[in-house]
């Protein structure tokens, strides 16, 4: 079966498309299942680089008509990806109860600091703030409310070099997701960007062989996300290179979202 749960639309403001337009896409490369996440908003704080929160409704009302309009061309899904705060652990819930959404994932591109400030993982200062990222990464994975962590390894984005900080942040994201039976998204959008030099060597930014190696040790369920901004990036070439990373690591591949017992029941 082929699949992506990782879609972006013109909603964010970075991307291009309207939800149909992926839709087209998903069917032209013969996927079987396409999911929505588009940048989630929050009720009353705009992170930014996301939907405006009195967007929500016209999103998933659009979503719910193309279910319907192309139900026997493939199958789709209602979802957002979202960072994970404490505090709004009710709304996570309400997207999941009352407005019904299949699915939310875990993308933890900003994030509480230990000393309360919040801050973007794409411009970390040290190491240090790796321990942080992971440390809301793991607090996220545990509740239950999310079925996949998407580039959970995004922090290799930064020129920072790979010491024990790195280290134990990646061991932290691999244990704690093997211990709540969470799927981890192997991010094709990192191998769209540009390889570069690092103080590890010549890489892609992300996703990392030093997080993905670790990974393969431990009894988790790995799923590409294309992470399209574009229509035509559905399923193209960098998903394909990103399914063959996957293999020769010997992860352990799955193509649905839907075939994992959560904590809770979505
Ligand atoms: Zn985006
Ligand atoms: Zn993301």
């Amino acid at each position: 079966m082929a699949s992506n749960f990782h879609t972006h639309t013109y909603r964010c403001r970075h991307a291009f498309g309207t939800e149909e337009d992926y839709v087209i896409s998903a069917i032209n490369c013969g996927l079987d299942q396409l999911g929505f996440s588009d940048h989630g908003p929050f009720p009353d704080h705009d992170f930014g680089l996301r939907m405006d929160y009195n967007e929500l409704t016209d999103y998933l009302d659009t979503i719910d008509r193309l279910k319907i309009k192309y139900r026997d061309r493939i199958e789709l899904f209602k979802g957002l990806e979202i960072e994970y705060y404490p505090e709004y652990t009710d709304y996570y819930r309400y997207l999941i109860g009352e407005r019904k959404l299949d699915y939310l994932a875990l993308g933890e591109h900003t994030y509480h600091s230990r000393s309360g400030e919040i801050k973007n993982i794409f411009f970390a200062n040290s190491t240090e703030d790796f321990l942080e990222y992971a440390e809301n990464l793991c607090m996220g994975m545990e509740t239950g409310l999310f079925r996949f962590a998407a580039h959970p390894d995004i922090m290799f984005i930064n020129d920072l070099p790979i010491d024990g900080n790195a280290e134990k942040a990646c061991r932290m994201i691999v244990e704690c997701a093997a211990k709540n039976n969470i799927i981890l998204e192997y991010n094709a959008n990192g191998h769209r960007r540009e390889r570069r030099m690092y103080p590890d060597g010549m890489r892609y930014p992300y996703p990392h062989p030093f997080f993905w190696s670790m990974a393969a040790r431990a009894d988790i369920k790995v799923i590409v996300g294309s992470d399209c901004h574009t229509p035509d990036q559905v399923s193209d070439r960098y998903v394909k290179s990103a399914r063959e990373a996957v293999i020769q690591l010997g992860l352990k591949l799955t193509d649905s979202i839907f075939d994992n017992t959560s904590k809770e029941n979505q």
